[in-house]
């Protein structure tokens, strides 16, 4: 079900165990090849297979395209929420849903850079509401939702930024927002002094805005990528929202 579809009277129908997915995205720079809306045309994909498959099982509210993206700022197009922002907006949104009845809410993530706010949020939430026993508040990145890809083909063996893997699932979508890619040399995924996190801004690791290998990307690799990460979303909802409480 999508929420946008609907009228009030029949969301208010909806029992409150109905499991609301909030599928937040975003909008900026992937690199010189890519369009700026990667993030948000993926996850939508993801969400419109799951939704299929799920129908009127699971509630889907629209896609958050505004992100937490500050660390490509400095690249042109890039629009982003400051990360206190972000936080609240997830907040609101998630006590919107609370506040309707809903008890069991997944924010389906597509996006690198709002893993952490997208957990603080829920943290915060979960916080604000300490005397509830029957909340089930989710985060989940639709690349790490499920076992990696055992696709031998594959370069990268973890998701990178505008790299082989979402060069690959572009190419099988919408080939024609994809650049020349033959030439890009690839940018190591790796982190320094990892496995401590090193805070970092974009221009740290990546001068042309990629992380990764998307030399190496197909059109062929890239729909083999979308089945398997939205067969992880589905056996996710099914596993989490299946099971009585
Ligand atoms: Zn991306």
């Amino acid at each position: 079900m999508h929420l946008y579809e609907m009228n009030w009277p029949r969301v208010k129908e909806l029992t409150p165990d109905t499991p609301v997915v909030v599928p937040i995205a975003a909008l900026e720079q992937h690199g010189p090849h890519m369009p700026v809306f990667t993030d948000s045309l993926l996850l939508g994909e993801v969400v419109r297979r799951t939704e299929e498959q799920l129908r009127d099982r699971v509630l889907f509210t629209p896609l958050m395209w505004l992100g937490n993206s500050e660390h490509h700022i400095d690249f042109a197009g890039t629009l982003t929420a400051s990360p206190r922002t972000y936080i609240t907006m997830l907040k609101e949104i998630a006590g919107n849903l609370l506040t309707h009845g809903f008890r069991r809410i997944l924010l389906l993530n597509g996006h690198g850079g709002n893993i952490v706010p997208s957990q603080q949020a829920l943290f915060e939430l979960r916080q604000e509401h300490r005397d509830r026993d029957d909340l089930q508040l989710f985060s989940a990145t639709y690349w790490e939702a499920g076992p990696p890809p055992s696709d031998s083909t594959l370069v990268q063996s973890r998701m990178g930024h505008a790299c082989e893997w979402e060069t690959s699932m572009i190419l099988h979508l919408h080939p024609h927002l994809v650049g020349e890619i033959k030439q890009l040399e690839p940018i190591t995924q790796e982190m320094p002094f990892a496995p401590a996190h090193l805070a970092w801004i974009t221009q740290d690791r990546s001068t042309p805005g990629y992380i990764g290998d998307p030399a190496a990307a197909t059109a062929a690799k890239g729909e083999r990528l979308l089945d398997h990460f939205t067969a992880n979303v589905v056996a996710l909802l099914e596993k989490v929202f299946d099971r009585a409480r």
